[in-house]
């Protein structure tokens, strides 16, 4: 079956690539809603054309629509995750072949992974292949920017499912992904009151004193080896050299594998007594993602698609990864995820983005074979 999905490929290149190039060209950069629904309307013509499907579009309070279509029947569901949007302002690159690389804005994060999806689709129909389940497909624009519109739309497409398939990118050895890292950040307010740091040095409490204390403790809370860190990474107080400062302001990033490494950070930083007496504090945490943790159910998906992609000629591992993506909140639903489905490439989010082409097809093979195979 592997073989036969790859052959089709094979067979098709000129037009798959030729699509690759159409969705690339057609920009799309989250921030810009006019040109994000142009890119949008070639995405939904491509789903039309070629897998016979009626795409459906969540219409998105700011432009950030969501598109849906469905292919097969079955008990079982599987969906799969794909975004169009892109980091790249429009305009700012350009779409060309230097070797095995093919360059262009999101032609590797994630036009590709689109492309990858519609075109399995395709292949199922021509070669008469049952996918046995109802493959669910589900591509955001808003996923750069932590997809605030669409979150909840995934998640409810997510219920019930037996695993959601994320066509991100693989990691740039080829690894897959099977676990992504949380995030958490917080906003500290710390109050003191001020007075002359000359005349009145006692009557004052050193916002900026407390705030040395909280920061050395905050940093302390990084533990490697469970794959928390804890970054403060701006802080201010203060206004003048003459004044016992009454105001301190710092920020902090967490990054953690577990939720209940999440946990221990909130509760350390947000239930921290004061150490400078007078002082008080306030805490805003802004939750980002949760993490996808690197669950048995998501190495047993990743032991089927090695051994999908042994018959396909491609070896590779699995890594847990720094950044999130929408994999994240549906693997924390307690869905078998797997990430990294996707293209074969580099250097994501820079101009310098590529893809590297001799890798394209049998990726897009690998993809194939995982819906099967699951
Ligand atoms: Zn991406």
């Amino acid at each position: 079956m592997e073989q036969k999905i790859l052959a089709y490929f094979r067979e098709h290149e000129d037009e798959i690539f030729a699509d690759l190039k159409t969705l690339v060209a057609a920009e799309a950069s989250t921030s810009d809603i006019k040109e994000l629904a142009e890119c949008r309307k070639v995405l939904e013509r491509l789903i039309k054309e070629r897998t016979g499907c009626e795409p459906y579009v969540y219409r998105a309070e700011n432009g950030h629509d969501v598109v849906r279509f469905e292919y097969g029947n079955g008990a079982e569901k599987v969906l799969l995750i794909g975004h169009y949007d892109t980091v790249h302002p429009i305009g700012a690159l350009q779409y060309y072949k230097e070797g095995n690389e093919l360059h262009g804005p999101g032609v590797m994060d994630m036009k590709s992974g689109l492309i990858s999806a519609i075109w399995n689709v395709k292949a199922y129909r021509d070669l008469e292949i049952d996918p046995g389940k109802k493959l669910v497909f589900a591509f955001n624009g808003d996923e750069e920017t932590g997809s605030p519109e669409s979150e909840a739309i995934i998640c409810e497409l997510a219920k019930g499912a037996k695993a959601a398939l994320v066509c991100e990118p693989c990691v740039s050895n080829g690894d897959l992904k099977t676990g992504r890292k949380g995030t958490l950040n917080f906003i500290v307010k710390i109050h003191g009151k001020a007075s002359h740091a000359g005349s009145a040095h006692k009557d004052g409490i050193n916002a900026i004193e407390e705030m040395a204390k909280e920061v050395l403790y905050i940093q302390g809370l990084t533990d490697y080896e469970a794959g928390t860190t804890v970054n403060v990474g701006v802080c201010s107080g203060g206004t003048k050299v003459n004044v016992v400062p009454d105001l301190a302001v710092f920020e902090v990033d967490c990054r953690y594998k577990t939720k209940k490494e999440g946990e221990r950070i909130r509760e350390a930083i947000c239930g921290l007594a004061v150490g400078v007496p007078g002082t008080s504090r306030e805490v805003m945490v802004i939750d980002g993602k949760l993490p996808m943790e690197e669950t048995e159910a998501n190495l047993a998906l990743f032991d089927v698609a090695k051994q999908c992609g042994e018959a396909l000629g491609l070896s590779f591992s699995h890594q847990f990864v720094g950044g999130g993506s929408d994999g994240n909140e549906v693997s924390a639903m307690g869905i078998p995820t797997l990430d990294g489905l996707g293209a074969h490439g580099d250097l994501a989010h820079t101009p310098n983005e590529y893809l590297l082409i001799d890798q394209f097809i049998p990726r897009m093979a690998l993809l194939g074979a995982v819906i099967v195979k699951i």
